[in-house]
């Protein structure tokens, strides 16, 4: 079993599998939709510092930082 696997964010597919260009320019946008550990939907919420999204196995996720002041 290959626990390193990695999800994308936006497609919620391995991303060893394809390749993911227009999800990496939508995730310039957009957050997350899927846990990058386990591919779960996450719960998105919009924040005043961008984002955050719930798995309800991995917990909270933050958007990178932004330009804070
Ligand atoms: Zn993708
Ligand atoms: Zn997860």
């Amino acid at each position: 079993m290959n626990t390193t696997t990695r999800y994308c964010g936006q497609c919620g597919k391995p991303t060893e599998k394809a390749t993911h260009d227009r999800c990496a320019a939508r995730a310039e946008l957009e957050p997350p939709r899927y846990c990058a550990q386990c591919a779960r939907r996450m719960v998105v919420q919009i924040v005043p510092t961008g984002w955050t999204a719930r798995c309800s196995e991995h917990g909270l996720l933050h958007s990178p930082a932004v330009n804070a002041p």
